[in-house]
Formats: C-alpha cells, sequence, structure tokens
C-alpha cells in the first residue's frame, strides 16, 4: 500500500517509543522504572472522575458544537483571565475546545502556515512542534538556547532568526523538556522584538502553568497588544491528571482564525468527546484543591531529584521552576542517545534522549513518579555510571 510522502518525511516520537521499549522489558518481567513519561503518575481526581461518570449517565453521548461546549468554553474564559499573568480578557467564543493541546497545537498550525512559511521554534523544544510545522509544509527554524540562558531565546536571537518568510513562533513557559521559566524581563525584551514584525502569530503552549514550584509563569497573554496574532494553548491534561481524557484548547482574539480553525476541526473530528468535555468543566469550575495538591507533591520531588542528581558524577543541570522534568547534560559521560540506551540496558532506567528535544548533549527524566522510584532510580543511575 502506498503511504504518502508528507507521512513519510514525519519520525515517531521518541518519547512514546522510549515509552514503549519500556513497556516491553516490563512484559518480560524486567523491572524497569520509566522516567520517560510525560504524564502525572497520580489518578485523576474522584470528583472528575464522577462528573465523567455524570455525563454518561446525563446522556452526553451526541454530536456537539465544533468548537466546544458553551459551558465549558466559559470556563475556560473565566479560569484564563483568573491567572495572575494574564491581561487579555477572554471571553467564550474567543476558545476551541480540542482533542488534547496536541490537536489544539496542530490545527492552529495548519490554519496559519503555508508551503515554504517559516516557523521559529527555540530548542530544547517539545518534540511535536517541528514535525507539525514539516506536515504544514512549513520550515522549520530551530534557535538553539543554552543552560546560561536559562534555557530562554534572547532577543538578540530572535532578531538575528527573523526573515521575510517568518509566520509563527512557538514558545513555551514552563518548558519542556527543561521546566523552565522565562522571566519577565526576557519577554518584555522579546515582546520588544514582535512589536517590530505584526505579520508573525504567537503560538504559547502553557501547558504546564498550573504546574510551578516558588514562582508563576507570566502568559504572553500578558501583552494585550499582541492579542489579535497570539493563540494561548492550554489543557487539562497535565494539570489536572486527565492525559487520557483528550481535552485540550487554544484561544485567540482573531475572529478570522478561530473561523478558519473552527471549519478545519468540523472536517476533522467534529468535536472532542462530550463525555469528556463535562469532566472537563467540572475540573475547572471546581475549587482548585486538587491542582494545589498535585503541585505541593511535585515540587517535593522536583527537591528530591535535584539533590539527587547533584550527587551524579558528570550532570549538569538547570533547576527546572515548572512542569515535571529534570534536563541533565550528561555530555560530560557521553553523548546522551548513548547515556539513555546505557540506563535503560544496565540501570533499566528509561530516560528519553536529549536529541528528541534538540539537544544531544542532555537526556530528560520524568519525575512525575513517586518518591520511592526516583530514590531507587537516582540509586540505579549513580551505581551504573560508576
Ligand atoms: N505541549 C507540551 C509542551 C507537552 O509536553 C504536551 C504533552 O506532553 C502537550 C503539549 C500535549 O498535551 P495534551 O495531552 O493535552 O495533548
Amino acid at each position: 500500500m502506498q503511504i504518502a510522502h508528507r507521512i513519510q518525511q514525519i519520525s515517531v516520537s521518541q518519547s512514546l517509543a522510549m515509552a514503549a521499549r519500556c513497556r516491553a522489558l516490563q512484559e518480560q518481567g524486567v523491572d524497569v522504572i520509566n522516567m520517560s513519561l510525560g504524564e502525572p503518575d497520580q489518578p485523576t481526581p474522584l470528583f472528575i472522575q464522577k462528573a465523567a461518570q455524570q455525563a454518561i449517565a446525563d446522556n452526553w453521548s451526541h454530536y456537539g458544537p465544533v468548537p466546544g461546549i458553551s459551558s465549558l468554553r466559559q470556563a475556560i474564559a473565566k479560569h484564563q483571565n483568573a491567572f495572575d499573568g494574564n491581561a487579555i480578557t477572554w471571553q467564550a467564543e474567543d476558545v476551541i475546545v480540542s482533542v488534547g493541546a496536541k490537536a489544539a497545537i496542530f490545527n492552529a498550525i495548519q490554519t496559519i502556515i503555508n508551503e515554504g512559511d517559516e516557523v521559529i521554534i527555540p530548542t530544547p523544544s517539545w518534540v511535536s512542534y517541528g514535525e507539525m510545522v514539516k506536515l504544514a509544509g512549513g520550515k522549520v527554524i530551530s534557535i538553539p538556547t543554552t543552560a546560561q540562558e536559562n534555557y530562554c531565546l534572547t532577543a538578540a536571537q530572535l532578531r538575528d532568526a527573523i526573515t521575510s518568510h517568518t509566520r509563527l513562533i512557538i514558545l513555551c513557559s514552563p518548558n519542556n523538556p527543561t521546566g523552565t521559566i522565562y522571566s519577565d524581563s526576557r519577554m518584555d525584551e522579546i515582546v520588544a522584538v514582535l512589536w517590530e514584525y505584526p505579520e508573525i502569530s504567537i503560538l504559547s503552549d502553557e501547558i504546564y502553568n498550573g504546574l510551578t514550584y516558588g514562582t508563576t509563569a507570566r502568559s504572553w497573554a500578558y501583552y494585550t497588544d499582541l492579542a489579535e496574532r497570539l493563540i494561548v494553548v492550554n489543557g487539562v491534561s497535565k494539570t489536572y491528571a486527565m492525559t487520557g481524557y483528550r481535552i485540550g484548547w487554544m484561544m485567540c482574539k482573531n475572529t478570522s482564525f478561530i473561523a478558519a480553525c473552527t471549519r478545519l476541526q468540523s472536517q476533522q473530528f467534529t468535536c472532542a468527546t462530550m463525555i469528556a468535555q463535562k469532566a472537563a468543566e467540572a475540573a475547572l469550575t471546581a475549587d482548585q484543591e486538587s491542582v494545589s495538591y498535585l503541585r505541593a507533591e511535585f515540587q517535593e520531588r522536583r527537591d528530591l531529584i535535584c539533590r539527587l542528581a547533584r550527587e551524579v558524577k558528570g550532570w549538569r543541570f538547570v533547576e527546572p521552576h515548572g512542569a515535571f522534568y529534570l534536563f541533565p547534560d550528561v555530555s560530560a559521560i557521553g553523548n546522551g542517545d548513548e547515556v539513555a540506551e546505557m540506563l535503560l540496558e544496565k540501570a533499566h532506567v528509561a530516560v528519553v534522549p536529549g536529541s528528541a528535544f534538540g539537544d544531544p548533549s542532555c537526556i530528560r527524566l520524568s519525575f512525575a513518579i513517586g518518591n520511592e522510584a526516583i530514590i531507587e532510580a537516582m540509586h540505579r543511575i549513580k551505581t551504573a555510571l560508576a
């Protein structure tokens, strides 16, 4: 059977590939600790599970509006408006609900990018942005950021990367895989450059903004003058431990963009699962105690893994202030691919090589596993590397 050229050019997500290898070893009876996954290990809070059950009982089992159930869109707008680092006033009609943040990002890129358009992506970055840009016919312009700059793009780097073909920049703060957050002053500097280029849209992936430790992450929606060309993406996957529900969204003040993207979704999946939408609405409209709990738990794990990782010879890292990943530079020991392979084979700890995120000198460890598992994994890693 023929496989289309555009599909042949995309690679499989390396983090999902590592998770599959890990599962295969576990099925053979090998005791592997999986630090490759990008999801909370905790169960979905009970009140959200109950809301999903209630939605089934209430027969939320028919097609719904393409951009999402109106009450959920209202809840999303209200939720974002309540966020400290946000200044744009979002309305329900600015919101499109999608099948996870992944589909929101995919559709936003498809809606904006023409063949040959350039998309700036600071790296290390989430595995899927580049593949999605390629699928839309766009050209990925990766800009390597450094540990010295807290893995954040500088204004000078941005200015140098912009050409007459640049149409989009994708920013993610807190970042996957580094867990770093843009400072307010760095954001001001970046925005000062973007003001000179009104043809460039900004896609801000804020999927981890509910999981920050000792700080908050300002949204790019702090800059009201960007409203007409800013797309903010978020979802319930990470903050509410709802990865399998597949509910994410995008928000944009540009009505042409919203109409175009809604058209795309209408020909693609019609609407996100109605039952999951009702569960997401329950998550957003309840008191946010479960989020505070998750955040506190991850902060404790972040502290634990950083303490143990400082004892590993040859590792250097920037302490993450958000998300649930540690991204050590292991180049003093070897290339990230080799180290990841060795840790799986010898220590039975699955991590993702940094090359998946555009930085082959690093590896990514998820600390969204229990404290005991973190202690055991770090012990195995230290022993194997010694
Ligand atoms: N954006 C980033 C940075 C992510 O790490 C992920 C998931 O790993 C997503 C988006 C996708 O989230 P969702 O599960 O809502 O599709």
